[in-house]
């Protein structure tokens, strides 16, 4: 079964895109933790980041120089921002098709959640 993602990246269902090349996507979450949360897909549906190959080793660079770009159009490269990617159940992925969150805009607070 294709994942949303894939039908985002496909035109198939709506996306606000942000960025797209022949190796990845970006578009805003539809339900945004920070002023700027945009999430970095690569156009290639790997489940997990744990399920990552060589052979994905240039769309594993891009999505990090898309971030760095996608941070600048965005006004947020200087201020700062995090890069997130959840990896199965204990990691808190809701998606199975591997992407990079991207926040900014405000002070983002300590990496976890205090809750246990
Ligand atoms: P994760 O928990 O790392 O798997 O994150 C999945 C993210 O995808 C969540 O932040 C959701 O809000 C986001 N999301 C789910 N469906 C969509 C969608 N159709 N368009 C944009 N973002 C989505």
């Amino acid at each position: 079964m294709r994942t949303i993602f894939s039908k985002i990246i496909a035109g198939e269902i709506p996306g606000d895109i942000v960025y797209r090349d022949d190796l990845v996507t970006a578009f805003r979450d539809i339900n945004p933790q920070a002023p700027t949360h945009i999430l970095i897909v690569p156009n290639k549906e790997i489940p997990t980041a744990d399920d990552v190959e060589a052979a994905d080793e240039a769309a594993l660079g891009r999505m990090l120089l898309a971030a760095k770009q996608i941070a600048r159009e965005q006004g947020i490269a200087e201020s700062g921002y995090r890069l997130i990617i959840n990896c199965r159940e204990h990691g808190g992925q809701e998606v199975y098709h591997l992407h990079m969150h991207l926040l900014g805009g405000r002070r983002l607070g300590p990496m976890l959640s205090s809750a246990q």
